[in-house]
């Protein structure tokens, strides 16, 4: 089904609703309109002055009083591959989780498990106001670019890349450097600016501990060359760090390393950044290198990243939710709450004194709307609600038990809001949610046909979930 409103050169004029556009100004229009042309917004203000202006034209009205638009969510890390492995490594030690789940599970997927597996994440994606996300590298780009057309979402897509290290399944060791390198540049072509423009396609390096320098080289060069980006884990765990000083000659970690070759540059996105000292997040800001902060999977598996130290020193940083074996919720609404309280924590880890201040809303939301954008070098189209961006727009009704009574509307989107709140998305000029049913796809049939897929895939992966509990 194309969720295309009528007639394409028709007016849409969403109003009667707060309006938080997310802009430099930082305006909030209380009783505010949006007009929408084919995929673009091109006008934004008070309804009063919105209205009349376009009411000679007949355009199609829609009154959302009581509701909050914003513009779409950007979870700038995301596994869409790892959402049929969601629940296969809980409560388990990295080493497992990466040799004897993840791998396994990963090598032994199919084009259509990983459409299969994009759809599905892409329905928790969309139901938490997500109207375009960063994959962090996973497996069959095709079969992700498929779903993610068949969604109405946008994406920057990225497959995993690994070129180097010990342990890996016979598949991905036998892959060399120029292979990586060409398999990437030809999905470039097959796939960047698809899909009415909104699948841009990106170059991937899983880690560094599975990186031959040449790889990282020529990675570097590839992305520049084609004028994409580059979405690399970097500095997860204290092991990384120290294996780069003993193997390559720095006296730091990662970073250190990678601004020694040349490889900081301002299209790189770098996920979680956790283990980084001052000057190192130095290096990332001068670099102009963006952060994507995961606050569930930094917790649940890699510690506590410096988020307050590189915002102060103008790193842009934004939310990812990481993938659904390390997080198990895709929601971003989720990670923009964590993301502050994770924060706020973390002083007290640091200072051994609380400071409620640290990383306040309105932070939060930038991280997860403009600062998105800006991480995956797409802000001059989205990330804000402008005159002149594409129509990415998230609805939001806070009529429930979960946000009320609004006191500090702002602050309320942060520390009040659930995903069952979000009540309608559009993507692109088109609604993909409407009413909290996603119209592009049948989720009841995405649901059976992940259900079949991920029992088949753990089957072939060898992959057995120990018992807790005494099932009888
Ligand atoms: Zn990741």
């Amino acid at each position: 089904m194309e969720p295309r409103n009528e007639n394409k050169s028709s007016i849409l004029l969403l109003h009667n609703a707060m309006i938080v556009t997310m802009d430099s100004q930082s305006r909030v229009y209380q009783d505010g309109a949006i007009a929408i042309q084919n995929n673009s917004i091109i006008a934004v203000g008070k309804s009063a002055e919105i209205l009349p202006q376009f009411s000679s034209l007949s355009p199609q009205i829609l009154d959302l009083s009581g509701q909050i638009l914003l513009p779409g969510f950007i979870n700038t890390h995301v596994h869409t591959s790892q959402q049929l492995g969601r629940g296969i490594a809980d409560d388990v030690d990295l080493l497992t989780w990466l040799h004897k789940r993840i791998w396994p599970y990963e090598s032994n997927m199919t084009e259509q498990d990983s459409f299969i597996s994009t759809l599905l994440c892409g329905i928790e994606l969309i139901h938490s106001g997500v109207t375009c996300f960063a994959e962090a590298g996973g497996q069959h780009l095709s079969g992700m670019a498929s779903a993610v057309e068949v969604l109405g979402l946008r994406a920057c897509l990225t497959e995993s890349i690994m070129d180097w290290g010990e342990g890996l399944p016979a598949s991905w060791a036998a892959r060399t450097t120029e292979e990586c390198i060409k398999l990437q540049e030809d999905l470039f072509m097959k796939h960047h600016n698809t899909a009415d423009g909104r699948i841009k396609v990106w170059l991937g390096i899983r880690q560094i501990m599975n990186s031959t320098d040449r790889l990282l080289a020529e990675t570097r060069d590839t992305a520049k060359k084609l004028e994409t980006g580059i979405h690399m884990h970097i500095a997860e765990i204290p092991l990384e760090n120290q294996l780069i000083v003993e193997t390559r000659g720095v006296d730091h970690g990662t970073v250190t390393y990678l601004e020694k070759i040349k490889f900081l540059q301002n299209n790189l996105l770098a996920a979680h950044t956790v283990w980084v000292n001052e000057e190192e997040v130095d290096c990332l800001s001068k670099a102009g290198v963006k952060v994507s902060h995961c606050p569930a999977a930094a917790m649940r598996m890699l510690g506590f990243a410096p988020i307050r130290e590189m915002l102060s020193a103008g790193v842009c940083v934004s939310l990812g939710t990481d993938g659904a074996p390390s997080n198990n919720r895709m929601s971003i609404v989720d990670e923009m709450y964590l993301a502050s309280l994770v924060s706020k924590g973390r002083e007290v880890f640091s200072k051994g004194t609380t400071d409620p201040t640290a990383l306040p809303a309105e932070t939060i939301l930038r991280m997860a709307t403009i600062n998105g954008a800006k991480s995956i070098l797409w802000d001059k189209e989205i990330g804000s609600l402008e005159v002149g961006k594409k129509a990415d727009i998230v609805v939001v009704n806070p009529s429930s038990w979960s946000m009320m009574p609004i006191h500090d509307c702002i602050s309320s989107l942060v520390y009040c809001m659930r995903t069952e709140n979000i009540v309608s998305v559009m993507c692109n000029g088109c609604w993909i949610m409407k009413d909290k049913k996603i119209i592009t796809i049948d989720e009841e049939k995405v649901l059976s046909m992940a259900k079949h897929a991920s029992a088949e895939l753990l089957k072939r992966a060898g992959i057995q979930v120990p018992s807790r509990m005494n099932f009888l």
